[in-house]
Formats: C-alpha cells, structure tokens, sequence
C-alpha cells in the first residue's frame, strides 16, 4: 500500500503539507487514510499509527 507508507513516511519526517488532496475512485480507502494520518498527527504519544489509547485518540475516535 504506497499511499499509506508514504504518508508514513512524510509524518515520520515532520514534513507534512498544509494540504493534502486524497483524490481517486470511491471505496478505496481515501477518507480512512485521512482520518488515521489527522488522529496520528493528533495523538498525544505522537506516533504513527495512532496509539488509539490516549485521550486525543478516544476523542477522535468518538467523533467518528
Ligand atoms: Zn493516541
């Protein structure tokens, strides 16, 4: 799965964009791969993939 090791990477880096345009046909993944990079960029133990344990992690988790 490339986009997702990319956008690994980029996160691993501390170098993601002020925008990011997940663009490609409908069911395959776009809208999961956004939400696991925001809650990852978001997650207090700040690692990729989220922890999903932390407070930040169970909000967003909740939200959804
Ligand atoms: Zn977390």
């Amino acid at each position: 799965m490339k986009v997702k090791l990319f956008l690994e990477k980029m996160y691993r880096q501390g170098r993601i964009p002020q925008a990011i345009l997940f663009y490609g046909k409908e069911g395959v993944g776009k809208r999961e791969m956004a939400f696991e990079l925001a809650k990852a960029m978001l997650c207090l133990k700040k690692q990729y993939p989220a922890c999903d344990n932390c407070h930040s992690c169970k909000l967003i988790k909740d939200f959804f």
